[in-house]
Protein backbone atom coordinates (compact mmCIF):
# COMPACT_ATOMS: atom_id res chain seq x y z
CA UNK A 1 0.00 0.00 0.00
CA UNK A 2 1.28 3.23 -0.84
CA UNK A 3 1.88 5.65 1.73
CA UNK A 4 -0.98 8.11 2.52
CA UNK A 5 0.19 11.64 0.57
CA UNK A 6 -0.96 13.61 3.62
CA UNK A 7 1.72 12.38 5.93
CA UNK A 8 4.36 11.81 3.42
CA UNK A 9 7.38 14.05 3.21
CA UNK A 10 7.96 13.54 -0.37
CA UNK A 11 6.36 16.25 -2.87
CA UNK A 12 3.20 15.03 -2.72
CA UNK A 13 2.56 16.19 -7.05
CA UNK A 14 2.40 19.92 -9.11
CA UNK A 15 -0.29 21.57 -7.24
CA UNK A 16 2.28 20.36 -3.42
CA UNK A 17 5.04 21.44 -5.18
CA UNK A 18 3.62 24.82 -6.40
CA UNK A 19 2.12 25.47 -2.40
CA UNK A 20 5.36 24.59 -1.38
CA UNK A 21 6.99 27.39 -3.32
CA UNK A 22 4.86 29.71 -2.57
CA UNK A 23 5.05 29.40 1.15
CA UNK A 24 9.23 29.16 1.14
CA UNK A 25 11.05 32.09 3.19
CA UNK A 26 13.24 34.18 0.54
CA UNK A 27 15.41 35.72 2.77
CA UNK A 28 17.24 34.71 5.93
CA UNK A 29 15.48 36.76 7.86
CA UNK A 30 12.31 34.98 7.52
CA UNK A 31 13.56 31.85 8.20
CA UNK A 32 12.52 29.92 11.41
CA UNK A 33 14.78 27.16 13.55
CA UNK A 34 17.38 24.78 12.36
CA UNK A 35 19.55 25.75 15.21
CA UNK A 36 22.37 27.54 14.63
CA UNK A 37 22.75 26.87 10.71
CA UNK A 38 21.22 30.16 9.89
CA UNK A 39 23.82 32.48 11.77
CA UNK A 40 26.67 30.22 10.13
CA UNK A 41 25.29 30.65 6.90
CA UNK A 42 24.43 34.39 7.82
CA UNK A 43 28.37 35.05 8.24
CA UNK A 44 29.66 33.18 5.23
CA UNK A 45 27.26 35.01 3.11
CA UNK A 46 28.75 37.98 3.78
CA UNK A 47 32.32 37.21 3.92
CA UNK A 48 31.83 35.73 0.53
CA UNK A 49 30.18 38.72 -0.47
CA UNK A 50 32.42 40.60 0.95
CA UNK A 51 34.96 38.86 -1.34
CA UNK A 52 33.04 38.89 -4.03
CA UNK A 53 33.01 34.86 -4.16
CA UNK A 54 31.02 32.25 -4.34
CA UNK A 55 29.88 30.92 -0.85
CA UNK A 56 31.60 27.62 0.32
CA UNK A 57 30.37 24.41 -0.94
CA UNK A 58 27.15 23.03 1.63
CA UNK A 59 25.74 19.88 2.33
CA UNK A 60 22.37 19.28 3.91
CA UNK A 61 21.30 16.02 5.09
CA UNK A 62 18.03 14.84 7.08
CA UNK A 63 14.41 13.58 6.49
CA UNK A 64 12.23 15.11 3.66
CA UNK A 65 10.75 17.78 4.31
CA UNK A 66 12.33 19.79 6.80
CA UNK A 67 14.00 22.46 4.56
CA UNK A 68 17.00 21.69 2.44
CA UNK A 69 15.24 23.05 -0.82
CA UNK A 70 14.06 26.19 1.09
CA UNK A 71 17.31 26.97 2.02
CA UNK A 72 19.73 26.33 -1.00
CA UNK A 73 17.01 29.09 -2.71
CA UNK A 74 17.15 31.46 0.63
CA UNK A 75 21.22 31.19 0.19
CA UNK A 76 21.00 32.46 -3.48
CA UNK A 77 18.79 34.97 -2.96
CA UNK A 78 20.94 36.59 -0.19
CA UNK A 79 24.02 36.12 -2.66
CA UNK A 80 22.50 37.82 -5.39
CA UNK A 81 22.44 34.47 -7.43
CA UNK A 82 20.64 32.56 -9.54
CA UNK A 83 19.92 29.03 -8.91
CA UNK A 84 19.75 26.14 -10.96
CA UNK A 85 18.18 22.57 -9.67
CA UNK A 86 18.78 19.24 -10.63
CA UNK A 87 18.55 15.92 -8.71
CA UNK A 88 21.19 12.94 -8.36
CA UNK A 89 18.74 10.23 -10.05
CA UNK A 90 18.14 13.04 -13.18
CA UNK A 91 21.99 13.75 -13.75
CA UNK A 92 22.24 10.21 -16.35
CA UNK A 93 25.35 11.20 -18.04
CA UNK A 94 28.35 13.25 -17.30
CA UNK A 95 27.27 15.58 -20.05
CA UNK A 96 24.00 16.60 -18.60
CA UNK A 97 26.34 17.72 -15.74
CA UNK A 98 28.57 19.11 -18.00
CA UNK A 99 26.05 21.56 -19.53
CA UNK A 100 24.42 22.78 -16.32
CA UNK A 101 27.97 23.46 -14.94
CA UNK A 102 29.31 25.34 -18.26
CA UNK A 103 26.00 27.80 -18.09
CA UNK A 104 26.62 28.78 -14.35
CA UNK A 105 27.69 32.65 -14.07
CA UNK A 106 29.82 33.46 -11.23
CA UNK A 107 28.71 33.07 -7.74
CA UNK A 108 25.74 31.23 -9.23
CA UNK A 109 24.35 28.05 -6.84
CA UNK A 110 23.69 24.64 -8.33
CA UNK A 111 21.02 22.52 -6.38
CA UNK A 112 21.46 18.77 -6.29
CA UNK A 113 18.71 17.12 -4.66
CA UNK A 114 19.16 13.49 -3.70
CA UNK A 115 22.37 13.65 -4.07
CA UNK A 116 23.71 10.16 -2.59
CA UNK A 117 21.95 8.74 -6.24
CA UNK A 118 24.33 10.22 -8.42
CA UNK A 119 25.92 7.49 -10.50
CA UNK A 120 29.75 7.30 -10.18
CA UNK A 121 30.24 8.11 -13.56
CA UNK A 122 28.97 11.35 -13.24
CA UNK A 123 30.24 12.13 -9.66
CA UNK A 124 34.00 11.74 -11.13
CA UNK A 125 33.17 15.20 -13.16
CA UNK A 126 31.93 17.09 -9.74
CA UNK A 127 35.48 16.78 -7.94
CA UNK A 128 37.31 19.04 -10.30
CA UNK A 129 34.64 21.10 -10.80
CA UNK A 130 34.01 21.70 -7.27
CA UNK A 131 37.44 21.87 -6.52
CA UNK A 132 39.16 23.71 -9.25
CA UNK A 133 36.25 25.23 -11.13
CA UNK A 134 37.15 22.73 -14.16
CA UNK A 135 36.13 19.42 -15.91
CA UNK A 136 38.20 17.09 -17.89
CA UNK A 137 36.82 15.43 -20.45
CA UNK A 138 38.00 13.00 -22.97
CA UNK A 139 36.81 13.73 -26.48
CA UNK A 140 37.23 11.10 -29.43
CA UNK A 141 38.78 7.22 -28.50
CA UNK A 142 42.28 5.61 -29.65
CA UNK A 143 44.85 7.45 -31.68
CA UNK A 144 43.00 11.15 -31.86
CA UNK A 145 41.84 11.05 -28.53
CA UNK A 146 42.16 14.16 -26.43
CA UNK A 147 41.31 15.58 -23.13
CA UNK A 148 39.82 19.26 -23.11
CA UNK A 149 40.21 21.01 -20.14
CA UNK A 150 37.28 23.70 -19.64
CA UNK A 151 36.75 26.16 -17.22
CA UNK A 152 34.18 27.26 -15.51
CA UNK A 153 32.86 30.16 -13.20
CA UNK A 154 33.16 29.57 -9.51
CA UNK A 155 29.98 28.44 -7.98
CA UNK A 156 28.75 26.75 -5.00
CA UNK A 157 27.21 23.57 -5.13
CA UNK A 158 24.87 22.68 -2.55
CA UNK A 159 23.87 19.32 -1.86
CA UNK A 160 20.93 17.49 -0.09
CA UNK A 161 20.40 14.06 0.82
CA UNK A 162 18.20 12.14 2.96
CA UNK A 163 21.15 9.58 2.94
CA UNK A 164 24.88 10.82 4.59
CA UNK A 165 25.95 7.77 4.83
CA UNK A 166 25.47 6.40 1.31
CA UNK A 167 27.80 9.54 0.39
CA UNK A 168 31.20 8.42 -0.55
CA UNK A 169 34.07 10.11 1.28
CA UNK A 170 35.78 12.10 -1.40
CA UNK A 171 32.17 13.87 -2.30
CA UNK A 172 31.62 14.34 1.03
CA UNK A 173 35.07 16.07 1.92
CA UNK A 174 34.74 18.42 -0.62
CA UNK A 175 32.00 20.33 1.17
CA UNK A 176 32.89 23.48 3.60
CA UNK A 177 29.76 23.56 5.57
CA UNK A 178 27.89 20.37 6.16
CA UNK A 179 24.77 20.38 8.69
CA UNK A 180 22.01 18.05 9.35
CA UNK A 181 18.54 18.97 9.46
CA UNK A 182 16.90 17.71 12.98
CA UNK A 183 13.12 17.32 13.29
CA UNK A 184 11.81 20.74 14.26
CA UNK A 185 10.84 21.60 17.79
CA UNK A 186 6.73 22.29 18.56
CA UNK A 187 7.73 25.70 18.81
CA UNK A 188 9.60 26.21 15.57
CA UNK A 189 6.55 24.72 13.91
CA UNK A 190 3.80 26.26 15.84
CA UNK A 191 5.58 29.53 14.17
CA UNK A 192 5.48 27.85 10.66
CA UNK A 193 2.05 27.23 11.26
CA UNK A 194 0.89 31.13 12.30
CA UNK A 195 2.87 32.42 9.64
CA UNK A 196 0.90 30.06 6.70
CA UNK A 197 -2.33 30.69 7.93
CA UNK A 198 -1.34 34.30 7.58
CA UNK A 199 -0.58 34.33 4.48
CA UNK A 200 -3.97 32.13 3.37
CA UNK A 201 -5.45 34.49 5.07
CA UNK A 202 -7.35 32.12 7.94
CA UNK A 203 -8.85 32.51 11.23
CA UNK A 204 -7.91 30.32 13.71
CA UNK A 205 -8.07 29.84 17.68
CA UNK A 206 -4.62 29.68 18.88
CA UNK A 207 -5.00 26.27 20.66
CA UNK A 208 -5.84 24.70 17.01
CA UNK A 209 -2.64 25.96 16.03
CA UNK A 210 -0.66 24.65 18.95
CA UNK A 211 -2.48 21.21 18.74
CA UNK A 212 -1.43 20.76 14.73
CA UNK A 213 2.27 21.91 15.67
CA UNK A 214 2.18 19.31 17.74
CA UNK A 215 1.27 16.65 15.61
CA UNK A 216 2.96 17.68 12.25
CA UNK A 217 5.61 15.07 12.90
CA UNK A 218 8.35 17.67 13.30
CA UNK A 219 8.65 18.21 9.96
CA UNK A 220 7.54 21.44 8.45
CA UNK A 221 6.11 20.56 4.87
CA UNK A 222 3.70 18.36 6.90
CA UNK A 223 2.66 21.59 9.12
CA UNK A 224 1.47 23.01 5.94
CA UNK A 225 0.12 19.96 4.29
CA UNK A 226 -1.98 19.22 7.69
CA UNK A 227 -2.97 23.15 7.89
CA UNK A 228 -4.13 23.29 4.25
CA UNK A 229 -6.30 20.17 5.27
CA UNK A 230 -7.64 21.28 8.53
CA UNK A 231 -8.58 24.49 6.59
CA UNK A 232 -10.58 22.39 3.96
CA UNK A 233 -12.58 20.72 6.83
CA UNK A 234 -13.53 23.64 9.15
CA UNK A 235 -14.49 25.39 5.45
CA UNK A 236 -17.17 22.63 5.05
CA UNK A 237 -18.06 21.31 8.58
CA UNK A 238 -17.82 24.32 9.91
CA UNK A 239 -17.73 28.68 9.68
CA UNK A 240 -14.06 28.18 8.33
CA UNK A 241 -12.64 29.28 11.79
CA UNK A 242 -10.01 26.85 12.85
CA UNK A 243 -10.77 25.68 16.41
CA UNK A 244 -9.62 22.73 18.52
CA UNK A 245 -12.45 20.44 17.38
CA UNK A 246 -12.14 20.51 14.16
CA UNK A 247 -8.55 20.54 13.90
CA UNK A 248 -9.08 17.15 16.06
CA UNK A 249 -11.84 16.19 13.91
CA UNK A 250 -9.86 16.84 10.51
CA UNK A 251 -6.92 14.96 11.72
CA UNK A 252 -8.92 11.71 12.89
CA UNK A 253 -10.21 11.35 9.30
CA UNK A 254 -6.54 11.66 8.27
CA UNK A 255 -5.49 8.66 10.99
CA UNK A 256 -3.54 11.14 12.59
CA UNK A 257 -3.13 10.46 16.26
CA UNK A 258 -1.93 12.09 18.98
CA UNK A 259 1.91 11.52 18.66
CA UNK A 260 1.21 12.68 14.83
CA UNK A 261 1.73 8.74 13.71
CA UNK A 262 -0.06 8.22 10.31
CA UNK A 263 -1.16 4.63 9.17
CA UNK A 264 2.16 3.16 8.15
CA UNK A 265 3.47 4.15 11.47
CA UNK A 266 1.36 2.24 13.07
CA UNK A 267 1.40 -0.51 11.32
CA UNK A 268 4.92 -0.55 11.24
CA UNK A 269 5.34 -1.05 14.89
CA UNK A 270 2.01 -3.16 15.08
CA UNK A 271 3.70 -5.90 12.55
CA UNK A 272 7.00 -5.53 14.71
CA UNK A 273 5.28 -6.34 17.65
CA UNK A 274 2.84 -9.07 16.00
CA UNK A 275 5.50 -11.09 14.00
CA UNK A 276 8.42 -10.90 15.22
CA UNK A 277 7.33 -10.27 19.23
CA UNK A 278 8.90 -6.64 18.87
CA UNK A 279 12.16 -7.19 17.09
CA UNK A 280 14.95 -7.10 16.56
CA UNK A 281 14.00 -7.43 13.11
CA UNK A 282 15.95 -6.45 10.17
CA UNK A 283 14.54 -3.53 7.91
CA UNK A 284 14.12 -5.60 4.67
CA UNK A 285 12.29 -8.48 6.68
CA UNK A 286 9.80 -5.02 7.55
CA UNK A 287 9.89 -4.16 4.58
CA UNK A 288 8.62 -7.05 3.06
CA UNK A 289 6.44 -7.44 5.59
CA UNK A 290 4.13 -4.33 4.73
CA UNK A 291 4.72 -4.68 1.66
CA UNK A 292 6.70 -1.18 1.38
CA UNK A 293 10.26 0.16 -0.01
CA UNK A 294 12.85 -0.27 2.30
CA UNK A 295 14.04 2.99 0.83
CA UNK A 296 10.78 4.86 2.41
CA UNK A 297 10.83 2.65 5.70
CA UNK A 298 14.39 3.83 6.03
CA UNK A 299 14.14 7.56 5.10
CA UNK A 300 10.20 8.73 5.76
CA UNK A 301 9.42 5.89 8.91
CA UNK A 302 11.99 5.24 10.88
CA UNK A 303 14.10 8.88 11.91
CA UNK A 304 10.52 10.11 13.59
CA UNK A 305 10.25 6.66 15.08
CA UNK A 306 13.27 6.83 16.46
CA UNK A 307 13.20 10.62 17.61
CA UNK A 308 10.06 9.84 19.55
CA UNK A 309 11.70 6.83 20.90
CA UNK A 310 8.97 4.19 19.93
CA UNK A 311 11.90 2.08 17.93
CA UNK A 312 15.53 1.46 18.87
CA UNK A 313 17.79 0.55 16.56
CA UNK A 314 20.46 -1.91 17.70
CA UNK A 315 23.34 -4.09 15.91
CA UNK A 316 20.83 -7.17 15.56
CA UNK A 317 17.65 -4.83 14.10
CA UNK A 318 15.21 -2.82 14.91
CA UNK A 319 13.35 -2.97 17.81
CA UNK A 320 9.97 -1.49 19.05
CA UNK A 321 10.15 0.17 22.42
CA UNK A 322 8.27 -0.24 25.83
CA UNK A 323 6.60 3.28 24.86
CA UNK A 324 5.22 1.65 21.27
CA UNK A 325 3.72 -0.93 23.15
CA UNK A 326 1.88 2.15 25.59
CA UNK A 327 1.06 4.29 22.88
CA UNK A 328 -0.52 0.76 20.97
CA UNK A 329 -2.23 -0.28 24.03
CA UNK A 330 -0.59 -3.76 23.92
CA UNK A 331 0.67 -5.32 26.73
CA UNK A 332 4.66 -6.44 26.38
CA UNK A 333 5.15 -10.15 26.92
CA UNK A 334 6.07 -10.74 30.86
CA UNK A 335 9.33 -11.93 29.43
CA UNK A 336 9.51 -8.77 27.72
CA UNK A 337 10.73 -6.52 30.68
CA UNK A 338 13.52 -8.53 31.46
CA UNK A 339 15.00 -8.42 28.35
CA UNK A 340 17.23 -5.15 27.78
CA UNK A 341 15.33 -3.55 25.44
CA UNK A 342 18.02 -1.29 24.09
CA UNK A 343 21.20 -3.47 23.51
CA UNK A 344 24.31 -2.27 22.21
CA UNK A 345 24.00 0.75 19.84
CA UNK A 346 24.62 0.20 15.76
P1 LIG B 1 13.26 19.48 1.90
O1 LIG B 1 13.97 20.10 0.74
O2 LIG B 1 14.18 19.20 3.06
O3 LIG B 1 12.45 18.28 1.54
P2 LIG B 1 11.66 21.92 1.82
O4 LIG B 1 12.76 22.91 1.70
O5 LIG B 1 10.88 21.62 0.60
O6 LIG B 1 12.22 20.56 2.48
O7 LIG B 1 10.69 22.46 2.99
C1 LIG B 1 9.33 22.13 3.07
C2 LIG B 1 8.51 23.31 3.52
O8 LIG B 1 8.87 23.66 4.85
C3 LIG B 1 8.73 24.59 2.69
O9 LIG B 1 7.79 24.69 1.66
C4 LIG B 1 8.51 25.72 3.70
O10 LIG B 1 7.15 26.08 3.73
C5 LIG B 1 8.86 25.07 5.02
N1 LIG B 1 10.20 25.49 5.51
C6 LIG B 1 11.36 24.78 5.34
N2 LIG B 1 12.38 25.43 5.93
C7 LIG B 1 11.88 26.55 6.47
C8 LIG B 1 12.44 27.64 7.26
N3 LIG B 1 13.74 27.65 7.59
N4 LIG B 1 11.61 28.62 7.67
C9 LIG B 1 10.29 28.59 7.37
N5 LIG B 1 9.71 27.61 6.64
C10 LIG B 1 10.48 26.60 6.20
Amino acid sequence: MAREKIISNESGGVEDEQFNMALRPQTLADCIGTGDLLEKLKISIAAARGRNEPMEHVLLHGPPGLGKTTLAYVIAHEMGSTIRVSSGPALTRPSDLIGILTNLEARDVLFIDEIHRLSPAVEEYIYPAMEDYKVDFIVDSGMHSRTINLPLKPFTLIGATTRSGMLSPPLRTRFGITHHLDFWSAEDLLLRCRMTAGMLKMEYDESALEMLARRARGTPRIANRLLRRCRDYAQVKGDGRLTGSSVTAALELEGIDVLGLDDLDRRFLAKMIEIYQGGPVGIEAMAATLGEETDTLVDVVEPYLLQTGLLARTRRGRLATMKAYQHLGINPPATREETPLFDEPE
